[in-house]
């Protein structure tokens, strides 16, 4: 598993020779390196939490999932795959991002998602709050030119109005997301939703653009294995937004806008492995609040749905 000099494997860093706990972090201790070498799936941070309404500290998410992943390791069990014989994964480092200015960071988003686009490479993206997704689907829109396929796993809708006057925030960026016509709302799902909700606006618009939303009640009224098998299959370019606040907060603490009564890590695992998508194109992990976190449970979470898209990235969709 060693680097040869001059010849990058794309492995993670051995554990014999450098144990976990040691090493420059990166995600999965792949190598850091330049987004225009040859690879195949690029894993970065969005380290913006400026569309927050409640807590903060996303911002520092990709930091700590880095530092976790120290612990990820590369042989699916479930899926018998060993991920880093499938993909040559790399982590190319943060986008740049404008800790004040919304705007300005929105614009680096999707410049930096464009160019790994124009490379042909899939990614996977840490957040970030999830206004940060908006960006990044409006490049993918530019890239595939027709509407994508959209998995959103949340406990918010994510539809609401703007908010004290501002339209681009992190409730609000699936709205603009299918207003936009970056997704398709007819082959969109919305995975962990459960209330109180903060008005109704959110539930209207998701009705009238007849958006499938699978609440907790509606995971729970059947065994976890049929509800798996009742989700639909995404052939076409598919994105996967997983906000980590769809769980309950006994098992992601580490969130900005915890609402009790979610999903348990091992629900999500096994939603995630039953997903049946054919393109992959890429994904994101958002909403993770280190100051918030205890004993890394969150970002811990966030490792794991990384490998579980790793996965879908290797291809290895059912
Ligand atoms: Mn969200
Ligand atoms: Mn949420």
């Amino acid at each position: 598993m060693k680097n040869k000099p001059g010849v990058l494997e794309y492995k993670p860093l051995s554990g014999r020779e450098f144990p976990r706990f040691s090493g420059i972090k990166t995600f999965f201790r792949l190598p850091h390196v330049d987004l225009h070498e040859s690879f195949d799936l690029a894993l970065f941070g969005i380290p913006y939490d400026g569309g927050v309404s409640y807590r903060p500290g996303p911002r520092f998410a990709p930091s700590a999932v880095r530092e976790a992943s120290s612990l990820g390791r590369g042989f699916h069990f479930s899926r018998a795959l060993q991920i880093f014989d499938k993909i040559k994964a790399a982590d190319i480092g943060d986008c740049p991002t404008v800790p004040i200015d919304q705007e300005q960071t929105y614009e680096k988003i999707e410049t930096f998602v464009s160019r790994i686009l124009k490379t042909k490479k899939k990614f996977i993206a840490v957040g970030g709050d999830h206004s940060t997704t908006l960006p990044v689907l409006r490049a993918l829109k530019k890239h595939t030119k027709k509407p994508l396929n959209f998995i959103h796993f949340d406990a918010h809708l994510d539809t609401f109005p703007a908010a004290w006057g501002c339209e681009y925030h992190h409730g609000a960026f699936a709205r603009h997301a299918v207003e936009e016509g970056l997704v398709n709302p007819q082959k969109m799902i919305q995975i962990g939703i459960r209330g109180p909700l903060a008005g109704g606006d959110d539930l209207d618009f998701v009705r009238k653009n007849k958006i499938k939303v699978y609440t907790v009640d509606e995971v729970r009224a059947q065994s976890l294995e049929q509800f798996c098998q009742s989700l639909p299959k995404f052939e076409g370019p598919t994105y996967i937004s997983f906000d980590v606040d769809c769980l309950d907060p006994a098992y992601a603490p580490g969130t900005g806008t915890p609402v009790v009564g979610g999903l348990t890590s091992y629900e999500t695992q096994r939603i995630l492995r039953s997903l049946q998508v054919k393109d992959f194109v890429g994904g994101d992990i958002v909403e993770i609040s280190p100051p918030f976190d205890h004993a890394d449970i969150t970002a811990l979470i966030g490792v794991d749905v990384m490998f579980e898209m790793m996965a879908l990235a290797a291809g290895s969709s059912r």
